[in-house]
């Protein structure tokens, strides 16, 4: 299995290659060369391996048909000691219970961290510390967060040989459950830096560190942000899962509705259907950053400035572009990589914008691939969860109510439709105060959470400062 960009470099890589990297070198995305092929007799075994070795075991086949380049003992090894009931709270790993109309939620959010990013961040950090272990290598990733992604990041690297985490976030602006979430670890490796400053600040702070070459290659800086392909081929595998669960026989269709932000968990969907699973439809559901519901519905994706974005009540969807998107519109085109390359490079950075309503492939986005869109606002987002909780007595956090107000606009008769729960209701308590008057019950071991010592260093948004501190860290371990 080789690896191309989606703008055309000649270059092929394999899986661990492209592991440590974020953008392939010509500014594209990493996919496979082709996708590879589940037929019937091949779901079949997978239907039976899921129910008799469990999560773990799916992962690995379907991880292996994408990997060439890790042994399948070393490979089935590192499925086996991430995807544990430990971690991640039930034997199946990411069950489906019924919400009525319809509709089955799979529960993605009982790890760590209590979003989705759990389900693929841990893999990355048991595969980052495998293959850097192999190379006698070390990585330093630097990254910036406002929440989920650098939490997921710390559970996943935390006590990892090889690796540390610089993590920047805005002082004082996550909610009190996230900060305690992160800077409660005490791991050595984990290095926790809330800047004087908005997530902007400390997002030109990682840009400014990624651009100094020589800075960047001495302390080995990287990143795991949503573009790296690992990540996303990990989330492929809970879309087989779902999939198995919701049917008892390969003849049956399933759909998916996805809150999405970045595209990267519903182009994982999108990775499952090229190769065969028996997906219908892909709802993709956004909040009021609509930048992927304008697209499907108009033809026209336009990245949106700092001023158009919207700060919401399902704050991991808020985004101005969708840094996955270019996987899929390579694939709609036919895989054009010269076209991929003009609409992404040329006219993105020229106009903000790219047109695709009168090219003739822009139809083939919901007739061929199965894509339709909805949009979910903060009322819409109150009156799911209200209604959620007075038929089912249960309490869904605000991204999935956005999955579970556009999945109804989308069910169709005698197929069952799958909505991704992508965080648990805690961690945004209180929107579920505003919705039903009550705060969210917390998992036991998050109990007191808030009352454990942080280790958190307060610094200026000042790039030298930066880079001082980062280096006298990577000495120091
Ligand atoms: C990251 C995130 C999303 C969006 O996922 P994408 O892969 O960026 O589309 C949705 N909900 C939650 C809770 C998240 O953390």
């Amino acid at each position: 299995m080789l690896y191309l960009s989606t703008r055309g470099h000649p270059e092929r890589k394999k899986f661990c290659d492209i592991l440590l990297e974020g953008l392939a070198p010509d500014g594209g995305l990493y996919l496979p060369e082709q996708y590879p092929q589940i037929d019937d007799a091949h779901l079949g075994r997978l239907r039976t391996i899921l129910q008799t070795q469990g999560y773990a075991a799916l992962a690995f086949e379907v991880l292996s048909l994408f990997i060439d380049d890790i042994p399948s003992d070393d490979l089935r090894a590192l499925c086996n000691k991430t995807y544990t009931e430990a971690v991640f709270g039930t034997k199946e790993i990411v069950p489906l219970r019924p919400l009525g109309e319809g509709l089955l939620v799979e529960a993605l959010s009982n790890g760590p961290t209590l979003a989705f990013k759990d389900m693929a961040m841990q893999l990355l950090g048991n595969l980052f510390e495998y293959e850097l272990a192999r190379r006698g290598e070390e990585l330093n990733i630097f990254g910036a967060t406002s929440g989920d992604t650098g939490s997921a990041a710390e559970y996943a690297m935390r006590g990892k040989r090889g690796v540390r985490v610089f993590m920047t976030s805005p002082h004082g602006r996550m909610s009190p459950f996230q900060q305690a979430q992160m800077f409660s670890l005490m791991d050595e490796n984990i290095h926790n830096i809330a800047i004087e400053g908005v997530f902007d600040d400390c997002q030109d702070l990682v840009k400014a560190v990624s651009n100094d070459l020589e800075f960047k290659a001495k302390f080995k800086i990287g990143t795991v942000n949503s573009i790296n392909w690992a990540r996303l081929l990990a989330q492929v595998v809970y879309y087989f899962a779902g999939y198995l669960q919701a049917t008892t026989s390969n003849s049956q269709k399933v759909s998916f509705t996805v809150p999405s932000g970045n595209f990267g968990n519903i182009c994982a969907g999108h990775v499952a259907r090229m190769m065969g699973l028996p997906i219908d439809t892909l709802v993709v559901a956004t909040n009021e950053n609509d930048v992927l519901d304008e697209f499907f519905k108009t033809g026209v994706y336009r990245v949106r400035g700092s001023t158009d974005t919207h700060e919401t009540s399902s704050p991991s969807m808020d985004i101005s572009k969708a840094s996955n998107f270019e996987r899929f519109v390579f694939d709609l085109l036919g895989r054009d990589a010269n076209t991929t390359r003009d609409l992404f490079s040329t006219q993105i950075s020229k106009n903000g914008r790219f047109d695709l309503s009168q090219h003739p492939r822009f139809a083939l986005a919901a007739q061929k691939f199965g894509f339709v869109s909805g949009k979910s606002s903060h009322a819409d987002r109150l009156r799911t969860i209200q209604s959620v909780y007075a038929q089912h007595h249960e309490m869904i956090d605000t991204h999935t109510a956005d999955g579970v107000k556009v999945a109804r606009e989308y069910v169709k008769p005698g197929i069952p439709m799958v909505v991704l729960e992508t965080a648990l209701p805690i961690k945004f308590a209180e929107t579920i105060q505003e919705a039903l008057g009550q705060s969210p019950t917390c998992p036991d071991k998050f109990v007191g959470i808030e009352l454990l010592p942080k280790r958190v260093h307060v610094m200026q948004a000042d790039v030298a400062q930066i880079k001082i501190y980062i280096a006298l860290h990577c000495e120091s371990a």
